[in-house]
């Protein structure tokens, strides 16, 4: 494809289309500005946003006074109505974290401390009694428990892809597989204009850096050294669906200076969910399990949940954090050069923040950037996004109605989820290019079969929908090809097989 040397002019652009930047993207497509987001992987969500416990935290975990204890309980407050407009799987089911002992019991004490000074609503510690008689496998040597009732379970895919999918719909463009090498700048350097891509260069009056692990790469190229990533990798067992009843609320282990412990949790989607560790790594991308950090995720999860069948694992994997030495989120306007805006070192509990986040860095600009860009309501916005109707959660009449009106959706391609051929479609419509993009919409290769017999019939019908080779189909972009060539070459060209 030929691209032009500017191939847009925009008021705005945001690097990185994680929660970070879908949200901000959002929160953006309220006004009539032009906005435009530039990401450089082949599918939303791609960075931290893809791989994490998906939990939306209540805010008792952080310093009051911190950016984290600010944003926190304030994004936990609008996801509610977020799910109401954009249609991601949401459950609020409050958190537990447990103490074993005296020791673990005082932080709980600190914990409700700060909770109370951020503000969480209906936090209490109760006994371990009292924890199992609402928890049968709640683990006996536990003693008692922080309860927080706001907490809730988020699909982490779905709710990524909403909130750009929304912010599209109101107007933002977006570039995927355009890796952001550079930013443009005035002649003295004094305002940011743009950045430079692999594809040409995008001109901006702001831009916004919510590049994840890459945050302190992108905010040097602006000047500006004050953080730096130590990227920190998380491991995680994800178990058959059969178990995931085997806790209702969100567990953590008492946290620790390392991080906030081992979880045990459901997902959005009812499997469990158990870990993560916490790796200090040089590599952002390294997203590898591995066995030590597996044992210790498992031995972490039984000693607040015992007895968790290890045979009904179906996966495993592991989120990058994008870590600070400070701990917490770097978000400011920079006064020289002026026109650039970090939205960095963005770590858990950056999922539950982000829409906090979000309308923050808009007022900001309004109040530091007013003279760059007109922040107008556009009179046309519309909140409101719906996702591709999930067809294993649906009535069998509804099921039956949809299949008279189009086959597609008699076909079964996911026999572990139930995801027919119309979703996958649906999906592809939306944007899906990759076999790994297509199950972070509609789920297939998320069952216990981990694709085995699904993944040849996306790829069929990716090849068949995007009018290319079945050779030319990837997992994840790049080289990362699903087949190497045809079993049976024909022996003269042009002879049929
Ligand atoms: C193991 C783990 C568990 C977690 N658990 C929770 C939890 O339960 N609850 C919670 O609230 N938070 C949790 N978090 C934190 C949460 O996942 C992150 O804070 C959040 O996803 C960060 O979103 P982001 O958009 O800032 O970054 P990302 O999701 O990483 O997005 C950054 C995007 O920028 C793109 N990008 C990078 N460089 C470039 C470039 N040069 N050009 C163009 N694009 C670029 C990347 O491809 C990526 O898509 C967890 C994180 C991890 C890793």
């Amino acid at each position: 494809m030929h691209w032009p040397a500017v191939i847009g002019d925009y008021d705005v652009i945001v690097i990185g289309a994680g929660i970070s930047g879908g949200t901000i993207a959002r929160e953006l497509s309220r006004y009539t500005l032009k906005a435009a987001v530039i990401e450089r992987a082949p599918d939303i969500p791609f960075g931290s946003s893809r791989a994490n416990s998906s939990m939306i935290h209540g805010g008792f975990d952080d310093k009051p006074g911190t950016m984290k204890a600010r944003f926190c309980p304030a994004g936990n407050r609008m996801y509610q109505t977020l799910h109401e407009e954009l249609d991601f799987k949401f459950r609020k089911c409050g958190s537990y974290v447990c103490a074993i002992g005296e020791e673990e019991e005082k932080h709980l004490e600190m914990l409700l401390g700060y909770g109370k000074a951020n503000g969480v609503p209906g936090i209490e510690i109760i006994s371990g009694d009292a924890l199992r008689a609402r928890e049968p496998n709640a683990a006996p040597a536990i003693t008692a428990a922080l309860w927080s009732p706001t907490a809730a379970i988020v699909n982490n895919f779905e709710a990524s892809l909403a909130f750009i999918e929304n912010a599209r719909r109101n107007g933002v463009d977006l570039f995927m597989e355009t890796e952001v090498n550079g930013l443009l700048f005035n002649e003295d350097r004094s305002r940011v204009r743009g950045v430079a891509t692999k594809r040409g260069d995008f001109t901006a009056r702001v831009v916004i850096n919510a590049a994840g692990v890459n945050s302190d790469i992108i905010s040097r190229m602006a000047g500006d050294d004050s953080f730096l990533i130590h990227p920190t990798r998380g491991e995680y067992f994800i178990f058959d669906r059969r178990v995931g009843d085997m806790v209702d609320a969100f567990f953590f282990s008492c946290p620790s200076d390392k991080g906030k412990g081992v979880t045990v949790t459901h997902t959005a989607d009812d499997n469990l969910l158990i870990g993560p560790t916490s790796v200090h790594q040089a590599d952002r991308d390294n997203r590898n399990t591995t066995r030590p950090g597996l044992e210790e995720v498992f031995e972490g999860a039984s000693r607040i949940v015992p007895n968790i069948p290890r045979n009904m694992a179906i996966t495993t994997f592991s989120g990058v954090r994008a870590n600070s030495k400070s701990g917490d989120f770097h978000i400011n306007a920079l006064s020289s050069p002026r026109g650039f805006v970090n939205v960095a070192g963005i770590k858990s509990p950056g999922f539950t923040s982000a829409p906090a986040i979000a309308a923050y860095v808009v007022e900001m600009m309004k109040d530091s950037l007013g003279d760059l860009v007109k922040f107008e309501p556009d009179p046309k916005f519309v909140p409101e996004r719906r996702h591709i109707p999930r067809f294993a959660d649906m009535p069998m009449e509804e099921r039956e109605r949809l299949a008279k009106a189009d086959p597609k959706w008699g076909q079964i391609v996911c026999r572990c989820e139930s995801v027919t051929e119309a979703q996958v479609v649906e999906a592809i419509k939306r944007g899906a290019r990759t076999v790994a993009g297509v199950k972070l919409w509609v789920r297939p290769g998320t069952g216990r079969c981990q694709g085995g017999f699904c993944a040849p019939r996306v790829v069929e019908i990716l090849a068949r929908e995007l009018g290319v080779s079945p050779l030319e189909i990837t997992r994840h972009g790049d080289d990362s090809f699903m087949l190497t060539g045809k079993t049976k070459e024909p022996l003269l060209p042009g002879e049929p097989l």
